[in-house]
């Protein structure tokens, strides 16, 4: 399976600036190209990426917007994988924004990258670099120095340079071998996992999990050093004369003091994100390696993100890329991931009798039910209602052993009346929703990516 690993570099000064320069043609080529295929589409040509690339290769070199001061085409510094790839970017750009066109999805058209506020990265072929153990040998750079080695075996496919905050990441991906990259269940539990804001995820046996909160931590020292950049930015827009809104395609001046500042909270901003990234590789990790089964919610994220007093503790955690990882390490544990549909009422089901509660509010943490006078944990009663899901969608498939004997003993659906043998499949368990259109949908066994 194709797994990749993001090594960090220790790069010289020169190579530092050697990626800055590959990282700005990559952007550069990939504006060029995008504006090149605008223009065609309103000539009313059919662009193709190829036949772009032709038209680019023709000119590269005596362009003069393609040479430096002294006339030179300063392309010839640079390793041409970094300027052929935005090419096969831009089409795959456009196959995709097509693709969800057609599916009705939220589509937006391939954009121009803007120096600063893009990722800078650039590509490397296969066969134009080499790893030696704490070294990459690239083309035109030479030597870099690594920070770790590369943790797979197998053929390398490909990588890129790319840089976050200071720092600059060789990501490389590699076709490992499936004896290596599949590893062993731990246990055979089934769990359901409730998402949430108070606690960041909710297990079906009644574990609380709170997430590090890494923005909330950070927040005060974000607001602070975001005050001090715009302060820089509002200086540097009274310098060039600039009263509200930025004209597009100026370029204000750029003072140290303010590269500073953006490096600053670039910084802040990356910690941020590996606090996070920390915690979610172990909680994704620790949930396919100890179940059978993981059920979570197909949450609808774009809905809950346009509510904005729910939309910074939603984002914090990161529902998409939780999902992202737990479908790839799925795959490694031989994991079934299970995604309920986004219309299932897992919160507002009574665990305990299947009566369906429709007045449950979104402030209620706590809940009575009005048929068996059950008390409720909101989150935990929701995470047993999808790990019952699962129960019952596996009795259906009858892949996996489930009934009793799946059940983690000890768990609160052991106790209750989905574990105890009795498994209900989830077309039944659909039965109890009123008639949204949605049964036949309802639950859906992840497919391997
Ligand atoms: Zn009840």
């Amino acid at each position: 399976m194709l797994l990749a690993h993001r090594i960090r570099l220790a790069p010289t000064p020169a190579q530092r600036d050697y990626f800055v320069r590959a990282a700005g043609t990559a952007r550069r080529v990939w504006n060029w190209a995008l504006a090149e295929w605008n223009r065609q589409v309103a000539a009313g040509i059919k662009p193709n990426a190829m036949a772009l690339k032709r038209q680019f290769n023709s000119i590269k070199y005596s362009d003069p917007d393609w040479q430096d001061a002294d006339g030179q085409p300063w392309l010839r510094t640079i390793h041409r994988d970094a300027h052929a790839q935005p090419f096969a970017n831009l089409a795959k750009a456009w196959t995709h924004y097509f693709k969800q066109r057609r599916t009705g999805q939220h589509a937006h058209r391939p954009r121009f990258k803007k120096k600063g506020h893009c990722r800078d990265a650039f590509y490397l072929a296969n066969d134009k670099f080499r790893l030696e153990e704490m070294v990459a040998v690239l083309s035109k750079v030479g030597r870099v120095q690594l920070c770790e080695h590369l943790r797979w075996p197998g053929k390398i496919i490909g990588a890129s340079v790319g840089r976050c905050a200071d720092h600059w990441y060789l990501s490389v991906q590699v076709d490992v071998p499936d004896h290596v990259a599949h590893f062993r269940r731990m246990d055979d539990g089934v769990t359901g996992v409730d998402l949430g804001v108070s606690a960041a995820a909710t297990l079906s046996n009644g574990e609380k999990i709170t997430a590090p909160r890494p923005l909330a931590a950070a927040l005060r020292r974000l607001r602070i050093r975001s005050r001090r950049l715009s302060r820089k930015l509002e200086t540097a827009k009274a310098t060039a004369g600039i009263k509200g809104q930025i004209p597009k395609g100026t370029r204000l001046p750029v003072s140290k003091n303010r590269t500073c500042g953006t490096r600053a909270l670039a910084r802040l901003h990356a910690r941020i994100a590996r606090v996070r990234a920390d915690f979610m590789h172990k909680l994704t990790t620790r949930l396919c390696r100890e179940n059978q089964a993981v059920v979570i919610e197909d949450l609808n994220v774009r809905g809950i993100l346009a509510n904005a007093r729910l939309a910074r503790a939603i984002s914090d955690i990161g529902f998409y890329e939780f999902r992202r990882q737990l479908q790839y390490k799925a795959v490694r544990y031989g994991t079934q991931l299970v995604l309920a549909d986004r219309w299932y009422p897992s919160s507002k089901l009574c665990s305990a009798c299947g009566a369906k509660y429709s007045a449950l509010g979104l402030g209620e943490r706590v809940w009575a039910c009005t048929t068996c006078d059950a008390l409720h944990d909101r989150d935990v009663n929701a995470a047993i209602n999808l790990q019952r899901l699962a129960t019952g969608v596996l009795a259906t498939q009858s892949a996996l052993p489930v009934a009793s004997s799946a059940v983690t003993p000890g768990t609160a659906a052991g106790n209750g009346p989905a574990g105890g043998g009795k498994v209900t499949s989830a077309r039944h368990e659909h039965g109890q929703q009123d008639g949204s259109g949605q049964e036949e949908n309802g639950v859906h066994l992840c497919p391997p990516s």
